[in-house]
């Protein structure tokens, strides 16, 4: 079934990652110094290296591809809530070569900035939990009723 529910934009947040840090461990630092439960957050720039996951459906696990070259980050686009009590980042991400050639998925642990740009919108309302879902065997977000 389809679910949602109404959020309230609050306030939105421009910046630049440390050099040389992790994008998802940076950002989700942020999130908790910044007391940010649920967002949204895009982002542009470069990485030095990446790990991104493919979310394999026969198997139910993610499949990981670690890329150890620099890349643009033509896209980054993800949603911030809560899982195991703290703000998680989802993220996915579209990459791009020196000849241009695009790659993309889900972003892992791993994702090491070389520069990056973000705008990071938080919103207030009910709070999204991510819990065990049987039919994909993912977190996804369980509504309070
Ligand atoms: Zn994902």
């Amino acid at each position: 079934m389809t679910k949602w529910k109404q959020i309230i934009p609050q306030r939105t947040i421009m910046g630049t990652l440390k050099h040389g840090s992790d994008l998802l461990e940076e950002l989700t630092q942020l999130c908790v110094r910044e007391n940010i439960t649920l967002g949204r957050v895009q982002a542009i720039g470069a990485v030095q290296k990446i790990t991104i996951g493919f979310y394999d459906q026969e198997r139910r696990e993610y499949r990981f591809q670690n890329i150890g070259q620099p890349l643009e980050i033509t896209n980054l686009i993800g949603n911030i809530s809560i899982k195991d009590d703290k703000p998680f980042i989802h993220a996915h991400i579209t990459l791009a070569d020196e000849e241009g050639n695009a790659i993309g998925g889900h972003v892992a642990s791993g994702a090491i900035v070389f520069a990056c740009e973000f705008i990071l919108e938080v919103y207030g309302g009910p709070v999204f939990t991510r819990c065990f879902d049987e039919s994909t065997e993912l977190a996804l977000w369980r509504f309070p009723d």
